[in-house]
């Protein structure tokens, strides 16, 4: 399997970009002792995976797509994530291109390359996990890692025609995941198939003390879940997730979906989540403001690249986070150091923070009544390289349908329904309550 896996990366990563760091060596090396002691108790024995580069991996470069951790060979210690993973015998392929930071849709944001979609490569992946989609679906690895702030691991499912899981927030352990959003980013992994999705995210799941905000809560089996079987099931679909800004051939796929739904014996019905429309901006004011306190860390001392220009150390760190931020980071830190500042805290922050509130009030009520939400994950397919990279607004604007989510803190999956007219895939999205992604996954796995 692992020789298959770099088989196929140097067949298509010059097209696809997916990888910014391959360790052959050593996982050719882990692949023959593994080969040489099989374990039949290991969950995911010598399946080649890959992990999005901001999630920290010993001895491993982990760069967050940034130039500033260009020369970040070293790190001292695995993410929790990681661990799990050498525990069930995985092997690490390498490390998946990003938007830097994680800060994008669309993987443009990267300082690396732009990475590109495996189904039409003039075509973006999605970001900011683009890496992690396009990886598995051009059959470089067998599943990876991404991370989802607002969006960053469904969309980019959405788009690459795979399987994206946002778990609940606390459900898996940040503690070595570079903090974006530090009250929204999830680890989740990407996928082929369902079944495969829910097999991982029951090996990185579970409470961990080196992450205060990781929950104790139990971890079920969710492989036990997907038992085919949805009748009775009942199905709320948003009304503001079909409205005009969602692609007709989109809403016609998440529709079709639908009927899927019917013939298998669930009900479906529409509600409102009256609140989503001001997620997009409620989002950006608090994913900045967190950022802007999270990348103070990045100040030329302790991690990453210093700069030589300067001549005492307010210059160090001026010169330094100059050099090493690229244009969207930067205009984040702005932006969420405004917002935070006194005097803009209560008009800006605050309001926010209330805003998700009313976002979450808004599917806890709906989930009271209902097992799961379905809309689409994405309002278009897939866009071109370059068609919004100089927009950030429009660029926002494609997170949503995935960002109230992240706001809410629920599960929630991207599994492929159908495709555009182009030939590009559409993602539908299932919602559920908070830690029960074994619902989330019995609705996608009886779809699928
Ligand atoms: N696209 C969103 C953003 O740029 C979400 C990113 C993410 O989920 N990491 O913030």
């Amino acid at each position: 399997l692992v020789d298959a896996s770099y088989d196929r990366i140097r067949e298509v990563d010059d097209q696809v970009k997916a990888f910014l760091t391959l360790d052959e060596e050593h996982a050719r090396s882990q692949a023959k002792q593994l080969d040489a002691a099989p374990d039949a108790d290991a969950r995911l024995f010598a399946i080649p995976a890959g992990i999005k580069d901001n999630i920290v991996t010993k001895g491993l470069r982990t760069t967050c797509g940034s130039q500033f951790l260009k020369n970040f060979d070293d790190p001292l210690y695995n993410a929790t994530v990681v661990e799990k993973l050498n525990a069930e015998k995985t092997v690490t392929v390498g490390k998946l291109n990003m938007d830097e930071f994680a800060m994008g849709s669309s993987t443009e944001n990267s300082s690396y390359a732009s990475t590109r979609n495996p189904w039409n490569t003039d075509h973006v992946p999605g970001g900011s996990s683009g890496g992690s989609a396009a990886s598995v679906a051009a059959g470089e690895v067998l599943f990876s890692l991404g991370s989802d702030t607002g969006g960053s691991i469904r969309q980019p499912a959405s788009f690459c025609g795979v399987v994206g899981m946002k778990p609940t927030y606390g459900r898996v352990s940040r503690s070595g995941l570079v903090a974006f959003a530090s009250s929204l980013d999830q680890i989740g992994p990407i996928t082929h198939s369902v079944g495969d999705n829910a097999r991982v995210l029951e090996v990185i799941s579970g409470h961990d003390k080196m992450d205060s905000t990781s929950a104790n809560v139990d971890v079920p089996s969710y492989t036990d879940k997907l038992t085919g079987d949805v009748k009775g099931m009942k199905i709320a679909v948003p009304k503001e997730y079909l409205s005009e800004g969602v692609a007709p051939e989109v809403k016609e796929a998440v529709m079709n979906a639908l009927k899927v739904y019917e013939l298998l014996g669930a009900e479906w019905e529409e509600v409102s989540l009256p609140h989503s429309k001001y997620a997009v901006s409620a989002y950006y004011l608090l994913a900045s403001s967190e950022a802007s306190a999270n990348l103070a860390r990045f100040d030329g001392v302790r991690y990453g690249v210093r700069s030589d220009k300067a001549n005492n150390m307010m210059d160090m760190f001026t010169h330094s986070r100059s050099e090493g931020f690229g244009d969207e980071v930067k205009r984040r830190i702005m932006l969420g150091t405004f917002a935070l500042s006194s005097g803009y805290y209560d008009a800006y922050y605050k309001k926010a923070q209330k805003v998700r509130t009313l976002i979450k009030n808004d599917f806890d009520q709906i989930l009271n009544d209902y097992d799961v939400v379905i809309g689409p994950t994405a309002p278009t397919p897939a866009f071109k390289v370059g068609e919004k990279v100089d927009d950030p607004l429009t660029m926002y604007a494609n997170d949503i349908l995935t960002i109230p989510v992240n706001l809410a803190g629920v599960p929630g999956i991207s599994v492929p329904c159908g495709f555009s007219e182009k030939g590009l895939p559409i993602g539908l999205q299932i919602i559920g309550n908070a830690f029960d992604e074994g619902t989330v996954y019995r609705a996608a796995h009886a779809y699928e």
